[in-house]
């Protein structure tokens, strides 16, 4: 606007031309317009103290200032009516009338003018001038109570006041690209209270033919930009003055609001925690110098589960670092007023080397206690500014709800496994179980049914005589017995084996591939390691001997029906006098692999 600064009014349509005020000083430059109806003149927005002189030697290169019939105030500010008490003194009050709202009025009043109000609202937000109908355009907080738009239908043009206005300093007269909406923004975001009251307003502007935005301040928009604008608008977040607590620097604010805009938007797009954490600390790169971001939850178990980028935020059971489990159960009360060593509720944590960390406590909703805590790495040794502060204590209040959520996850899926190592493990031996047995067959099962090169072999195992041995030693020395054969067994497995213990005295040995056609001897040597065992104590000149079956799985064979063979073959063993193994492939000649060594 410097560049028309000093020159004469711009033309800007038929009837109608620019005759604001340019200046290169700290408040910019001011815009007025000039309306010309037959012999009716209508001076919008006349301005300041400041800027009239300009504006008024404009006026006069186009009318005699007793041409003025109305002046329009848009709002009370006095950057548009400070100038007000100089034009009473001017212009014959008799002929020109100050068009503005009844709250305006009140405020324009306290100059006391001989000029009279004429009233939008008492004359249906219209007036007839010759030829020319202008309409008002009632937008209340825009930003003032009592502001208002004006729409002159001839040249489709809006002049909006506060509405699409933005800093003037050095500022063209026209808008020239879309990246006009940036420099508005944050004019918006600030002074506009809520998005309801600004995205009213566009709706009350929006269905008017507008050719072209004239507002108070900043470029005037052409046409090509306004529905872009007006969208990007809508979108926008406003009454960036509530989050001030004393800092007034709206470039600060807008780049805050954008951060937690940001946050806000993570969390409602993003489901997977790693994907909500992986944004997270791109967005908290923007506040402070951050490099990693891992947290620790505490489960109702008192289980801490650790989500870190190693583990890509999988919660795994981990111990916590001393300075993280010392906030666990700290009180929000005491969080926040800072008690001990905590103070408030971001605690800092330096790591030498010119790095350290922030600790930021989360809080379930119905519980008043620190249970959780995000660990956030920092590349320098600082305390955590104003900004950053709240960037994470808005961050705190959502990442709550991401946290919980995954930590019942993660917590029922331990659960799962906790339960899970319960069911493939015995508790007695350390044996797998008959349950894991078989869910291992029958995996192993497909895989030979699809190649048929795989061969599954399975060895059953009975103590011989166990009963005696129980009722003999009882059944707490009998157990003892029990884990020395299950030790035995363990021991002979190669690692692709699989020891179970199938119940009772009874155990199984899975073999798979190429030695599975061996089996049988894999018994024997079982055999002959469990007899030779010479138990010591109490039990001294204890023998104990098994008998063995063993089968290999044919291709096709179910799990009962393979199961079913083996346990045939060590109920053969038993008959022939136990302590022998017996294999169920021999049908041909019962008896051929019973190799008796009693
Ligand atoms: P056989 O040579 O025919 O196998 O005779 P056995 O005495 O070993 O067989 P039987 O089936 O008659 O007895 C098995 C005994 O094993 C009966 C039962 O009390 C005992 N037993 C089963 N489970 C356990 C256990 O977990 N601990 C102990 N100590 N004894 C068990
Ligand atoms: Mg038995
Ligand atoms: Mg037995």
């Amino acid at each position: 606007m410097s560049a028309v600064a000093d020159a004469g009014p711009v033309a800007l349509a038929e009837g109608l031309w620019w005759v604001g005020a340019g200046s290169d000083g700290e408040l910019g430059g001011s815009n007025a317009y000039l309306l010309l109806a037959d012999d009716q003149a209508v001076l919008i927005d006349p301005g300041s103290i400041r800027t009239i002189a300009a504006t008024l030697s404009k006026v006069e290169q186009l009318i005699p200032l007793d041409a003025l019939r109305w002046i329009v105030c848009q709002h009370q500010d006095p950057a548009i009516t400070s100038a007000l008490p100089q034009l009473d003194t001017l212009i014959d009050p008799g002929g020109v009338s100050i068009v503005t709202h009844q709250q305006a009025a009140r405020s324009i009043a306290q100059y006391q003018l001989r000029m009279p109000f004429w009233l939008v609202e008492r004359n249906r937000w219209q007036l007839a001038l010759p030829q020319r109908l202008l309409q008002f355009i009632f937008t209340p907080y825009a930003h003032y109570p009592g502001a208002f738009c004006t729409f002159d239908a001839v040249s489709g043009t809006l002049f909006s006041g506060d509405l699409f206005a933005c800093d003037a300093i050095g500022a063209p007269l026209f808008a020239e690209g879309e990246d006009h909406f940036e420099r508005i923004r944050i004019h918006h975001e600030h002074y506009f209270p809520s998005r309801e009251v600004l995205n009213q307003t566009l709706k009350r502007i929006e269905n008017h033919p507008l050719e072209m935005i004239a507002p108070q301040r900043g470029p005037l928009v052409p046409g090509r930009l306004i529905a872009n604008l007006v969208r990007e608008l809508k979108g926008i977040e406003c009454g960036l003055y509530l989050m001030a607590e004393r800092d007034g620097d709206i470039q600060r604010l807008s780049h805050l609001n954008g951060i937690l805009r940001d946050i806000t938007s993570t969390m409602v797009i993003s489901r997977d925690f790693r994907e909500i954490a992986d944004r997270l600390l791109a967005i908290l790169k923007r506040a402070m110098p951050a490099v990693s971001l891992e947290f620790f939850v505490q489960l109702q178990d008192d289980t801490v589960l650790q989500l870190a980028p190693e583990s890509r935020y999988r919660g795994v059971a981990a111990a916590p670092p001393r300075e993280v489990s010392r906030l666990f159960g700290i009180s929000r009360q005491a969080c926040v007023a800072g008690s001990g060593s905590v103070s408030g509720p971001i605690v800092v944590k330096a790591d030498g080397e010119g790095a350290c960390r922030f600790m930021l406590p989360l809080f379930r909703e119905a519980d008043e206690w620190v249970y959780g805590v995000v660990v956030i790495g920092v590349s320098e040794s600082t305390e955590p500014d104003s900004q950053a502060r709240q960037v994470m204590e808005q961050m705190s209040e959502v990442l709550q709800v991401a946290v919980e959520r995954e930590a019942i996850y993660r917590g029922i899926e331990l659960e799962r496994q906790k339960f899970y190592e319960r069911s493939i493990r015995d508790p007695l031996t350390g044996l797998f179980t008959r349950f894991y047995m078989e869910d291992t067959l029958r995996r192993l099962f497909e895989i030979h049914d699809r190649s048929g090169g795989t061969p599954v072999a399975l060895a059953m195992l009975d103590i011989d005589h166990f009963k005696g041995i129980n009722d003999r030693y009882g059944h707490v020395r009998g157990d003892e017995v029990l884990c020395r054969v299950a030790r035995q067994i363990q021991d002979d497995a190669r690692a692709g084996d699989l020891a179970v213990r199938l119940g009772g005295e009874e155990f199984g040995l899975i073999v798979v591939g190429d030695p599975a056609t061996e089996i049988a001897a894999i018994g024997e040597r079982l055999r002959q390691q469990v007899a030779a065992v010479r138990f010591k104590g109490t039990f001294s000149g204890l023998r104990v001997t098994i008998s063995i079956g063993t089968a290999l799985r044919q291709v096709g064979e179910s799990i009962p029906g393979f199961i079913e063979r083996a346990d045939l073959a060590l109920y053969r063993a038993k008959n022939l006098g136990r302590n022998r193994v017996c294999s169920a492939d021999t049908v041909a000649s019962p008896g051929q692999w019973s190799l008796d060594f009693n």
